[in-house]
């Protein structure tokens, strides 16, 4: 490594920080000094949240969003309707759905999207297990929210073929979104009128 104009540890933690998204020299600077200047409990408490969520976080059992205990938060609360699957591509999707208040159902996280080109096929995403709990009853509509996107569009299409010898009703996000924008950018009008106006897939 480069020696660069700080001691050691400071110089470590630039170099760690500049890794994080969105964090240029500059800012990795500002945080590192940040940190220098506070509080030692408080350092101590943002490393291990860091740890923790290294440590503690994996996919829920059922909907495969993120999960500090078997089911995800959305899973075990009993006030949602088990009858509706909004399938999405990353949990950071379920989170701007989940901004918008809208959904009362539960989810699916698809873990990403079909892509040819990056090598990822229907077998590397937890397409088995949606076909799973669909065909295990109880479902009314499954809702396919995967991003308005090429690869978006052939996962639904993919998903669509699958899912319609199981009789549940399968819905896409209506074209609310500009073709080619991702969910987890669009902002929460847009997505309401992408999930009211959804449509037969
Ligand atoms: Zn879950």
């Amino acid at each position: 490594m480069s020696a660069g104009p700080h001691s050691g540890p400071l110089q470590r933690l630039m170099e760690e920080l500049k890794k994080l998204p969105g964090i240029g020299a500059r800012s990795a600077e500002r945080i590192a000094f940040h940190l220098l200047k506070a509080d030692r409990r408080d350092t101590a408490a943002l490393a291990e949240a860091i740890l923790a969520v290294k440590d503690q976080i994996r996919p829920c059992l059922r909907c495969y969003n993120l999960a500090d205990g078997e089911l995800c938060n959305i899973c075990s609360d009993p006030r949602r309707d088990p009858g509706q699957i909004v399938v999405v591509e990353q949990p950071k999707d379920l989170l701007s759905l989940e901004a918008t208040g809208l959904v009362n159902g539960l989810y699916h996280v698809l873990m990403g999207h079909i892509s040819p080109l990056e090598g990822v096929g229907p077998e590397d995403l937890t397409i088995d297990a949606l076909i799973k709990r669909v065909r295990a009853g109880g479902v009314r509509e499954v809702i396919l929210a995967t991003n308005p996107t090429v690869e978006g569009d052939m996962t639904a299409l993919h998903l669509g073929n699958l899912l319609a010898d199981t009789g549940v009703p399968v819905t896409r996000l209506a074209r609310g979104l500009a073709p080619g924008s991702q969910i987890e950018f669009a902002n929460r009008a847009m997505l309401e009128e992408a999930f009211r106006g959804r449509h037969q897939a």
